[in-house]
């Protein structure tokens, strides 16, 4: 079972960090937690300069972006989605199965949106409020510009969230500076602990609207007006009213105390660096980057087979030779590209060499090369 995990998350997790898995269970409430808590989420707010409040809740990625597309849309105001990838669509499946419908924003995959294009798709709807995308696509490579895309919603009085889960703790985020309002992360990726939980950082300028709403957020568990209430009654020191899942919380604070040693702009150049290294090496070998047009993301790479070869006999080598496992293609990519996860403790050179061993290996074996 046990792999180099070089798939877009989780990742390999530090032995520092698992061991903060195997301490003794504590309880969630009573002072003591609720400093050690609230200390993990002012980690947080420090990393992304949140200008507000941050919760974290047991779940994954998804519970996070779920209860942040719910926030959006106060009384029937339209949402706006920004689509290019995998999983930007899935913020629209969620909010369908709500009855919501949003405006939808759609990008060819694999191309990063561009500042204009959000500016114009906002000019042209001006019952979108609030407006949603994905920072680093997983499915595609693609990064979006943030900082561009922020200056745009606030130009247009539209609220900014962003579905973080695989940047954030790897790609340098100012919610502040930015105009961010609500942003989705989780544990597993680019924080590089185990996975476990939903994080979602919310401006005070988002809190407020939500705190007015006529009718609370959707959902009790995704809701975040629920999450917001616990945390504001803090009955019995308990940040957050369901049982917690404490030790993913120790690793997750361990995690965010080594990022803050790395510092943010170095874990990023680092993974800056281990990224252009495996794509100029995949280029060599005849293998293209699928979104070359976009800025891609240092967090993952996504190469595209040649055309002959199904992704999953590459993906199958690299795992039963070497231990490594990289991922298929997503969606209408499937089989037609791999995906390859470079994240915190993966982000070094002597994993992307023994990677890039494996695949020309297989491309001679499969004479490619
Ligand atoms: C992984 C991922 C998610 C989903 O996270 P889970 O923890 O698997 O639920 C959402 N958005 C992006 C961009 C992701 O990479």
């Amino acid at each position: 079972m046990e792999n180099v995990l070089m798939i877009p998350g989780p990742c390999d997790v530090e032995q520092d960090v698992l061991l903060e898995m195997g301490r003794q269970v504590v309880c969630h409430y009573g002072a003591e937690w609720a400093d050690f808590y609230n200390k993990t989420c002012d980690l947080i707010k420090e990393l992304l300069q949140v200008p507000g409040e941050v919760f974290i809740v047991n779940g994954s990625g998804h519970l996070a972006v779920e209860s942040m597309v719910l926030a959006l849309g106060e009384s029937g105001e339209e949402i706006g989605i920004v689509d290019n990838g995998h999983f930007a669509h899935r913020m629209i499946e969620i909010l369908e199965t709500y009855g919501i419908r949003p405006k939808v924003l759609e990008i060819e995959w694999g191309k990063a949106a561009a500042p204009e294009q959000v500016d114009r798709f906002l000019s042209k709807n001006p019952a979108v409020k609030s407006l949603a995308l994905v920072h680093s696509e997983t499915s595609t490579g693609a990064l979006n510009p943030l900082e561009e895309i922020g200056c745009i919603a606030k130009k247009h009085g539209v609220a900014f969230a962003v579905d973080a889960v695989s940047s954030a703790g790897i790609v340098p985020i100012g919610m502040k500076n930015y105009g961010i309002d609500l942003c989705a992360m989780a544990s597993q990726k680019g924080f590089g602990a185990p996975p476990g939980l939903a994080i979602l950082a919310v401006s005070k300028r988002a809190l407020e609207i939500i705190r007015k709403r006529k009718a609370p957020t959707p959902g009790w568990y995704a809701s975040l007006s629920v999450w917001d209430r616990f945390r504001r009654e803090q009955t019995n020191f308990q940040p957050y009213s369901i049982s917690m899942a404490v030790n993913l919380i120790f690793a997750l604070n361990k995690c965010l105390r080594a990022i803050k040693e790395e510092g943010i702009e170095q874990r990023y150049k680092r993974h800056c660096d281990v990224a252009s290294m495996l794509r100029r090496e995949l280029n060599e070998m005849g293998l293209d980057i699928f979104c070359k047009e976009a800025e891609p993301t240092p967090v993952i790479t996504v190469a595209k087979m040649p055309e002959v070869l199904d992704s999953i006999k590459l993906i199958n080598h690299l795992k039963n030779k070497y231990n490594i496992l990289i991922a298929d293609g997503l969606g209408k990519l499937k089989g037609k590209t791999v995906r390859i996860g470079h994240m915190g403790k993966n982000a070094c050179r002597i994993n992307i060499i023994a990677l890039l061993y494996g695949i020309e290996e297989f491309l001679r074996k499969e004479g490619i090369i």
